[in-house]
């Protein structure tokens, strides 16, 4: 059965202001150009409707296959990314927070900087973008850790994000690494709640301090912790589409987006890997809508929440406010 799809209801989500804060740009690769390094590449099973992916290890084995098949240089990342910008404008998105993995410089030999720069230089005038580092829960060994300290000197450059299987230890120079970086005035976030429950979500609250969480679903099984986000204003950058092909015993059906959304969490909509779920910012916040019942008032206040975690001056988030609003009834 393939996703419900309201082509009104589309027209009216592309129109909205919106923005994609949870995207990792090599799971953000557009099949057109995998398939200039592999031909014969079909359509990824991933994308049918109903396709789950047996656990992360599965998800992770793919992704990095056709991950590291394209970004094997500063270029190809330059590549990916402008072509990824480019369809956010066609979709009416006007600010992206985007990642790269830490582990193309650990295993493949690239330089984060290069990467870093080459994925700046490819954003459009139109969109704001920031650039974030992803690091995984082991991703700071001997030769990594000079990189990623050196990383929160480089100008422009928004912050770090824990990726990778939850259910790693959480290391000790993490909390520290963390708090460097928000030091020198970079962002912090943590992937944490998409697979592992409300404890490891709790943790990276507390232990490393981060200031939004990647996923964090799974809060919706703690009313203590619910209350702990509300009252701290820790949004959740939630991606309803990945969730319902990934997460254990998570649907489209079930997803708990409403549950969190009710208890006045804040959440906010993303695609997170486009590659390996075959979605783009209008099916998330369409599924929304068809499987969980989100009105269009609702599904508005969504992307406002979006606007409201945007990393941007004031003046230019009012501007976006502003256009929101001619969108409500
Ligand atoms: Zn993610």
């Amino acid at each position: 059965m393939p996703l419900k799809t309201d082509p009104e209801l589309r027209e009216f989500l592309r129109k909205l202001p919106k923005t994609e804060t949870h995207l990792h740009i090599e799971g953000g690769l557009p099949l057109e150009l995998l398939r200039e390094v592999r031909p014969s590449m079909p359509e990824p099973a991933s994308w049918a409707h109903d396709f789950k992916y047996r656990d992360f290890a599965h998800f992770e084995q793919e992704l990095l296959d056709w991950g590291f098949a394209w970004h094997t240089s500063p270029e190809q990342y330059h590549r990916s990314a402008k072509m990824q910008f480019e369809r956010h404008l066609d979709l009416g998105v006007r600010y992206v927070e985007c990642s790269f993995a830490s582990g193309v410089a650990e295993f493949g030999g690239l330089n984060a900087r290069e990467i870093f720069l080459a994925v700046k230089e490819a954003i459009p005038n139109e969109l704001e973008v920031r650039i974030f580092m992803g690091i995984h829960h082991t991703g700071c060994g001997p030769e990594m850790r000079p990189v990623i300290e050196d990383s929160l000197t480089w100008e422009g450059f928004a912050g770090i994000d824990l990726h990778g299987p939850e259910d790693l230890p959480l290391e000790p120079w993490t909390a520290e690494i963390w708090a460097a970086a928000r030091l020198a005035g970079k962002f912090t976030k943590a992937h944490a709640g998409e697979f592992l429950g409300p404890d490891f979500v709790r943790r990276v609250l507390d232990e490393v301090g981060v200031q939004r969480i990647q996923h964090g679903i799974r809060a919706a099984e703690d009313a203590s912790l619910i209350e702990q986000l509300v009252t701290q204003g820790i949004a959740l950058d939630v991606c309803p589409i990945s969730n319902h092909k990934l997460s254990p015993g998570v649907t489209l059906e079930n997803h708990p987006i409403r549950e969190l959304y009710d208890a006045g969490v804040k959440v906010t909509v993303s695609t997170d890997d486009p590659i390996s779920f075959g979605n783009n910012l209008l099916d998330d916040y369409e599924a929304l809508h068809h499987y969980r019942d989100f009105s269009r008032d609702e599904l508005v206040q969504l992307v406002r929440n979006g606007l409201d975690v945007a990393l941007v001056e004031d003046e230019l988030r009012n501007v976006w406010l502003a256009e929101l609003a001619e969108h409500e009834n």
